[in-house]
């Protein structure tokens, strides 16, 4: 190996690879050291090395679409094509994220990349995801779960009770600003954050609605409003000051890389779909409703040209180029909603049950009681807490009081009202065993 060389050696000498000035092009001598141009472009390629690893760090860990949509298994049941859809989507979107992350680093040799690629120049446009169904069926489940396998930031906002800026209300800005809170004030990370956007179809522009001068609550105005940010803009807005300064300050968002998912019911949709089709197959709108199409299907096949006959503006249809149709939830799906996923209704009581020592035990008939109450309810997954919750009332409220209960057993009676939940006790001579077990 080198040796430090000295002013006064007669042959200076590369202090790291220890060949002499006359075995390279150049060597730069310091104080005590010198440096061959062979060992400085080493260092170089070591350096860079770092700082790419550093800058692939800073870009998101991406699953493939396959991970995303085996963890989506994990929390959400059924809904099979719209977790496809939705994998795909939130790949590509995180993957042209990291891609303009990486471009944007100094790493990057633009010129040689310019010269040797010929999509350099690209731009990959933003796909915000615009999601179909009825209500409780999980289309704000699968945002946040979603949000949660990204581990990005996640905000839910009503559509309606969205304004446009000036009027009273959340303007959208507030959204943004609720994002930022969500990334704890990492305004970057807000940057990469999901936003859901729930009722959508509610801020439609109803036909026939005249453009009048009075306040546009939700409507036209807040569509344009939200236009802004989905296709992505600087936004100015205030977040609480740190603790020194508590005035407001105010930040600048962009909204780029903001991932967007929209959701509606969109009632209406799907008689617009049917009268379309029927239109064109025998010229009478009437023959889809003949043949009862299911609405999923219909919804399935719905055009930009629907969703602006809804009325949604064209400009904003644009912005959502993923569309995706959720399924009403069957009875079976409901009861393997209560036992299945990771943090299942059942599962949850029963833990808030074993922390008294109690066993909790829903019978198969009780879970498809529960199921059945919540579709004729049609309510989706939404009712099954409150079903449940009712049912266990009493027994929360008295459970704590008694002494030696081991075990609740919820059946269809205690579920459908003719009943209540048995209360089993541990027998006698099973206290001492337990004891010692
Ligand atoms: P939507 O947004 O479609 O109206 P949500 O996603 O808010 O419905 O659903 C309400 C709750 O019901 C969720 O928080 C979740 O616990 C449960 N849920 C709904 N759909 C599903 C599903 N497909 N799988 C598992 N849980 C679901």
């Amino acid at each position: 190996m080198g040796r430090v060389v000295s002013y006064n050696d007669e042959v200076s000498r590369c202090t790291f690879c220890g060949k002499t000035e006359n075995q390279v092009r150049k060597l730069v001598t310091g104080s005590g050291a010198a440096i061959c141009d062979e060992c400085i472009e080493l260092c170089v390629d070591i350096i860079s090395e770092e700082r790419v690893k550093d800058a692939q760090l800073n870009t998101l860990q991406l699953p493939k679409p396959a991970q995303i949509s085996a963890y989506l298994d994990n929390y959400v049941v059924g809904q099979e094509s719209a977790k496809r859809t939705l994998s795909v989507a939130v790949y590509n979107h995180y993957k042209r994220v990291n891609m303009e992350m990486r471009e944007s680093t100094e790493l990057s040799d633009r010129a040689t990349r310019e010269n040797d690629d010929p999509l350099a120049g690209v731009q990959v446009a933003k796909s915000n995801i615009l999601l179909l169904g009825p209500t409780g069926v999980g289309k704000t489940y699968l945002a946040q779960t979603l949000a949660k396998v990204m581990n990005v930031p996640f905000v839910i906002a009503d559509a309606t009770t969205l304004t446009e800026a000036g009027y009273v209300g959340d303007d959208v800005e507030t959204v943004l600003q609720r994002l930022i809170q969500a990334a704890d004030g990492d305004v970057a990370r807000a940057q990469q954050g999901i936003i859901y956007i729930d009722e959508i179809d509610k801020i439609a522009r109803k036909s026939g609605e005249s453009t009048s001068i009075t306040r546009d609550v939700s409507g036209e105005g807040v569509q344009q409003a939200l236009l802004k940010i989905l296709e992505g803009t600087v936004a100015s807005v205030p977040v609480e000051g740190s603790r020194k300064h508590r005035e407001m300050e105010t930040v600048q968002i962009d909204t780029r890389d903001i991932l967007f998912i929209c959701g509606g019911a969109f009632v209406g949709l799907a008689d617009i779909v049917a009268q379309r089709l029927g239109a064109r197959e025998s010229g009478f709108g009437a023959a889809w409703h003949e043949r009862e199409v299911p609405k999923r299907e219909l919804l399935a096949q719905a055009s930009a040209d629907d969703l602006a006959d809804f009325g949604l503006l064209p400009e904003f249809i644009g912005r959502l180029p993923v569309v995706s149709v959720l399924e009403d939830l069957t009875e079976d799906d409901l009861a393997r909603i209560l036992v299945e996923p990771e943090n299942a209704l059942v599962k949850q009581y029963q833990k808030l049950f074993a922390i008294d020592g109690v066993t909790l035990t829903f019978t198969e008939d009780a879970v498809l009681q529960i199921a059945a109450t919540s579709i004729r309810r049609g309510t989706g997954a939404r009712g099954l807490r409150s079903i449940i919750e009712k049912t266990l009332e009493d027994t929360m409220f008295q459970l704590p009081s008694m002494t030696g209960v081991s075990e609740v057993v919820v059946d269809e009676a205690s579920v459908n009202g003719s009943g209540t939940p048995k209360l089993l006790k541990v027998s006698t001579e099973e206290i001492p065993r337990r004891r010692t077990a």
